[in-house]
């Protein structure tokens, strides 16, 4: 549900909820970097006035990334070919800018609120691409084919609404939450959460737009069914940011809001390099295409510092981070900290091996297996989503 509480019951729970929140942040630790890697915040999928369906000003997301304090944020307008001529790209402070562009790619049969239209979402496109370009000249497979050969990278954008899994085999990732698809389905209690958002006169928003956060069931059995079949499909987190939902003046979801609710944490390579610089836009559009990237529900809690890696069990050295994949003998031990305590659930093949509660866990694979990690914070009695790993690839051999 959207709401958290209705009329005037909602003020004093509504405080309640944000003191929760403030005592699960304040619990937090920092977790050294693993040596060598760098952890990088950031947003993907993103709209400004060169959409139809947004008027957001350059001013206006790059503030936003600054209050959601984000090291990358990946803009995905609706095709125009203006986004070649006046698309921001490139550094803004510590703030690396990403173009792209998102394309449709047809609708699920289903009418009404049932019906899903999926995307193609294509960013990092080299300078070869020119304005001129046109991807109306293209048919699906080939535009996919035509980003990836300008060095973009190519993720399935409202993943629900695809239709033909043959897209699946063709792109690099999907999206495996998306913020506004999430919102849609919550269309029913929309009503209620303006009532509260104008009780409240917006003093809590951060805390209704908690209620966006849900665990994305149907997405991950997706993903689980595609990498379980041997498919390296990397997981992103869609923020799907427009602002341009306003109700009676008021604004539902500005830019730094929808920043802060979701984030795709990328782990770049920075070894070698103690420059304290942004890495370059080309090291993080690699460790995004090896699936080195993980997503946190940073509303709840900043995940910054989560670690799941495979590690040599003798040593205890990094042999394989998220997005990798081990044949080698030994099998290695899976490693998982956590920048405060939470639940920790190991998912093998799509399906839950083991969970415990605590900051760290070293734990023994029970074979080969696509592992990922999945952890979880208490919020009002109930376990929420919080942080989503990529999956390492233990693979026959090990
Ligand atoms: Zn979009």
């Amino acid at each position: 549900m959207l709401a958290a509480g209705s009329g005037c019951t909602a003020k004093g729970s509504l405080q309640a909820l944000r003191e929760e929140v403030q005592a699960l942040q304040g619990a937090r630790v920092a977790v050294p970097p693993l040596p060598g890697f760098r952890d990088l915040r950031g947003v993907i999928h993103t709209h400004s006035y060169l959409s139809s369906d947004s008027d957001g000003r350059p001013e206006e997301f790059l503030t936003g990334a600054q209050q959601a304090k984000l090291d990358y944020l990946v803009i995905t307008d609706h095709f125009d070919p203006r986004i070649f001529i006046e698309g921001l790209k490139g550094q803004y402070g510590d703030l690396t800018v990403i173009h792209g562009a998102e394309f449709p790619l047809g609708c699920t049969r289903k009418r009404g609120l049932a019906r899903r239209c999926a995307s193609i979402l294509g960013f990092g496109f080299g300078p070869s691409i020119v304005p001129t370009f046109s991807p109306d000249a293209y048919s699906k497979p080939e535009l996919i084919a035509q980003i990836k050969r300008h060095g973009g990278l190519v993720f399935l954008g409202h993943a629900r609404g695809v239709s033909d899994p043959q897209y699946f085999g063709m792109v690099h990732g999907m999206e495996v939450f998306n913020i506004a698809d999430t919102m849609r389905e919550q269309y029913l209690s929309f009503p209620e959460f303006m009532v509260d958002l104008f009780v409240t006169q917006q003093e809590y928003h951060e805390e209704l737009l908690l209620s966006v956060i849900e665990r994305p069931n149907w997405l991950l059995a997706r993903w689980d069914r595609l990498t379980r079949a041997g498919h390296r499909v990397v997981g992103i987190g869609g923020n799907d940011a427009h602002q341009n939902l306003s109700v009676l003046g008021v604004l539902v979801d500005p830019y730094g809001l929808v920043y802060r609710i979701l984030n795709t944490h990328v782990l770049v390579d920075v070894q070698g390099s103690e420059s304290p610089a942004p890495p370059s836009t080309q090291v993080l559009l690699a460790a995004l295409r090896q699936g080195r990237c993980y997503l946190a529900f940073s509303l709840l809690c900043d995940a910054s510092g989560f670690q799941f890696y495979a590690a040599d069990p003798r040593s205890g050295r990094p042999v394989a981070m998220m997005g990798a994949v081990w044949e080698h003998v030994p099998c290695p031990q899976l490693v998982v900290r956590l920048p405060r305590v939470g639940a920790i659930e190991i998912i093998k093949n799509g399906v839950p091996e083991f969970r415990t509660v605590g900051r760290e866990l070293e734990y023994t694979p029970s074979g080969p297996g696509v592992y990922r990690v999945e952890a979880f914070l208490k919020l009002q009695r109930r376990w929420r989503s919080w942080i989503i790993s990529n999956p390492i690839y233990l693979l026959p051999g090990c």
